[in-house]
């Protein structure tokens, strides 16, 4: 399966934060081609391992399978859904958007309203809107309605967004945080082949609420190395001065320099320099983000773990639909499995 087509599958699958099981399913189906043995651990992080030649360096890489969302919160007895947001979300683009509540009896549609602006005063009209004065439309009657619908409170809530390829390498789509991270990952242990080192590729829970999959994951695997596919801001839209960020779409895989969460150990971030430009990679240099990724929980694990972050520029992150370049999503697994390839040698 080409990258383009997992990419599709992760991007339409539902994994809010902490409710990732659709996205772990589909994530074990398409990495068990090319996995040895594949386990899911007590914090439901799944792991593929492919086995080296010999057992050390272990290297872990790291996509995480959460998307920031929103969840059931209280259901008015009119039967309107009010709710909580899961991870970082700007209050400012919910208004209006199309969502699908996640209930046991299957998946329900529904939009988000707020108290129409005709009859807001002029003052209100200015002001943003902010998440607990909106709630979600479900066309129920009423509340017993809505429960009857099968709606409970804590039901995950997803953008209802489909992916779509819009350019001759440019796709759009839900929850490319960080599912174009997971797309990568499948298409490194299948690029790979053999190697001396071990590779754990993980699928990690609950990244979009503080890192916590990656902790649990880090200390049983106890890997030498640690690398985490994901994705970055990208700056290249009217309004971002280059000083706020560099990076544009199109442009090659990113390396972290220093992010909030972490400084790249130097001898990752040569082995990933030496690594693309020996194979004429194209790549962008971050630093001084304000976000961080699942390498600062690795790089903290037992008594540290060497690690760095790849990742896809990308635009529109954390809104209901994103945008990036299947280049730089194909450019990011040949630059993985190229510095898979050296840390034999280095390490
Ligand atoms: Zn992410």
């Amino acid at each position: 399966m080409a990258l383009n087509e997992n990419l599709e599958k992760l991007s339409n699958a539902c994994g809010v934060t902490g409710r990732e099981e659709e996205v772990r399913n589909l994530l074990i189906k398409l990495m068990k081609p090319y996995a040895d043995e594949i386990t899911v651990d007590k914090l439901e992080n799944v792991i593929a391992v492919k086995k080296g030649k010999k057992s050390k360096p272990k290297v872990m890489l790291a996509a995480h399978m959460d998307e920031v969302g929103l969840m059931v919160k209280t259901i008015t007895k009119e039967g309107f859904i009010q709710f909580a947001k899961m991870g970082g979300i700007d209050d400012r683009i919910l208004l209006a958007q199309k969502v699908t509540v996640h209930t046991q009896k299957g998946p329900l549609q529904g939009i988000i309203g707020s108290k129409p602006p005709h009859i807001q005063k002029e003052e209100e009209r200015k002001k943003v809107v902010t998440y607990d004065q909106l709630f979600m439309d479900i066309g129920a009657e009423n509340r017993k309605d809505a429960e009857k619908m099968g709606v409970k409170v804590g039901d995950p809530v997803s953008f209802d967004v489909k992916y779509a390829k819009i350019g001759k390498d440019v796709v759009t789509g839900k929850a490319f945080d960080d599912r174009v991270g997971c797309a990568v990952m499948i298409e490194v242990l299948k690029q790979v082949g053999s190697t001396d080192c071990t590779i754990y590729a993980v699928g990690t829970v609950q990244e979009e609420v503080g890192l916590r999959g990656a902790a649990t994951a880090t200390f049983g695997i106890d890997p030498d190395i640690g690398i985490a596919l994901d994705v970055t801001v990208a700056g290249d839209v009217p309004g971002v001065k280059e000083f706020d960020t560099s990076l544009k779409m199109g442009q090659g895989p990113a390396l972290t320099v220093t992010d909030s969460g972490l400084i790249t150990p130097p001898k990752i971030l040569r082995m990933l320099l030496d690594t693309a430009e020996e194979n004429k990679i194209a790549y962008q240099l971050e630093t001084g983000l304000p976000g961080t990724t699942d390498a600062a929980r690795m790089s903290l694990t037992r008594q540290g773990v060497p690690s760095g972050t790849i990742s896809i520029a990308t635009r529109y992150i954390h809104s209901p639909v994103g945008m990036l370049s299947l280049k730089d999503a194909a450019n990011t697994a040949k630059l993985t499995v190229a510095a898979i390839q050296k840390i034999q040698i280095h390490f």
